[in-house]
């Protein structure tokens, strides 16, 4: 046993059944361990390595203003911040920016404007809806969002306010809006809940039921962001508008990040002092996501579409999998032996996918070569097909 994994296991708090590899480097979508094996990445540090590991132009933006310098307190102004919410704006539509450091802030934040509109439009508070089998963060509030009775186990109570609607169930969806609600949130393909994309009907009847009760939709991109699925957003396959989206995981190529983003009818729900964060917004994390937004074009969401058509083709079908869930680069694959099976098998061969529920979950870089795709799903693949 290595000398980190023996001072991890003594002194790092254990929340985390880590697999026993100690990762050293890596370069793209390959990573290297402290043995100097090598793996395919196909987890990418869950969906935050866009462009995989110590990709150069990312790099070079971090370096820049690290040289230049590294924090200054939201009492002033910076250019990085200004300059990624432009482009975030720019780039969806929505109005405003508010940044954190994490996908629980960006939800909280979500959950604190949906409250504050609710209260300032209607004069009193109301419900935001989740879904059953959702994910939305770690925190008090996010994890009563979490639509999972596995995550609040002793830890009640968690934050009042939170109903819960079955995915897909129109109806009741609908039924729920017998009570106050100040909005729906939820992830249009579910990540941690298994990797299952939403019903488009069911999309568009969660924001037609909000426009008539003067609720607010919330999309949750923190993992189905920026480029994941084949659209910078995984809303804009679905042809909604919600009225807040939040994000975090790959914006950032790999340092804490998390952006709300307010729509035109709650840009202006905060004012000073309502809501803030020491080190939202932080210049480097903002100057490596600004390198990162930059390339995030339409040629790269077609090649993402188009590997997971390679993906798709190559395992739908196979012997040992029952089927492949998800959208552009965010599959789950579901095979006859259990998961973690499958997934220690494809490690011992130099391939690292992730789990996610009873799946095996796909998250590579985004721009991942296809010969490694390739030899990487041949070994899922083959080890799917194992007795
Ligand atoms: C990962 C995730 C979060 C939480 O993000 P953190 O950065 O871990 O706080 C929230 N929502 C979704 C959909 C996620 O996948």
């Amino acid at each position: 046993m290595s000398d980190t994994i023996k001072k991890d296991n003594e002194y790092i708090a254990s929340t985390y059944r880590r697999f026993p590899i100690e990762i050293t480097g890596g370069k793209g979508s390959l990573v290297f361990d402290a043995n100097g094996k090598e793996y395919i990445d196909l987890g990418a540090g869950i969906a935050v390595n866009i462009f995989g590991m110590c990709d150069e132009v990312w790099q070079n933006a971090v370096k820049r203003q690290i040289d230049s310098f590294q924090h200054t307190s939201n009492l002033y102004y910076s250019a990085p911040c200004a300059t990624l919410a432009k482009m975030l704006v720019e780039r969806t539509g929505m109005k405003k920016v508010f940044f954190s450091n994490s996908g629980a802030e960006a939800n909280e934040c979500a959950i604190k404007a949906a409250r504050r509109f609710c209260e300032k439009t209607k004069g009193k508070s109301g419900k935001i809806i989740t879904l059953v089998n959702s994910f939305h963060g770690r925190t008090l509030a996010t994890l009563a969002a979490t639509g999972q009775d596995v995550f609040h186990k002793d830890f009640l109570p968690v934050t009042d306010g939170f109903i819960y609607a079955a995915p897909n169930d129109c109806a009741a969806l609908e039924r729920l809006f017998e009570n106050d609600i100040a909005a729906v949130m939820l992830e249009i393909v579910q990540g941690e809940g298994g990797v299952v994309a939403l019903d488009k009907a069911f999309v568009e009847r969660a924001q037609r039921l909000c426009s008539e009760h003067g609720a607010l939709l919330i999309i949750d991109e923190v993992q189905t962001g920026n480029g994941r699925t084949g659209a910078l957003y995984a809303y804009m396959n679905y042809g909604v508008s919600p009225d807040i989206v939040t994000t975090a995981k790959g914006l950032g190529g790999g340092l804490p990040i998390g952006a709300t983003m307010l729509g035109e009818r709650v840009k202006d729900v905060f004012d000073f002092g309502s809501h803030g964060s020491t080190f939202g917004g932080n210049p480097i994390a903002c100057a490596g996501a600004v390198s990162i937004l930059e390339r995030l074009d339409s040629s790269l969401f077609q090649a993402v579409k188009r590997k997971e058509r390679l993906v798709r083709s190559k395992l739908e079908g196979a012997k040992g999998i029952k089927g492949v869930s998800g959208m552009g680069l965010m599959l789950g694959i579901e095979t006859e032996r259990p998961a973690a099976e499958v997934i220690s098998g494809c490690l011992a061969r130099g391939v690292m996918p992730i789990a996610a529920k009873s799946k095996v979950r796909l998250l590579p870089a985004l721009n991942i070569p296809d010969n490694l795709l390739e030899q990487a799903v041949a070994v899922i693949a083959d080890e799917a097909a194992k007795q």
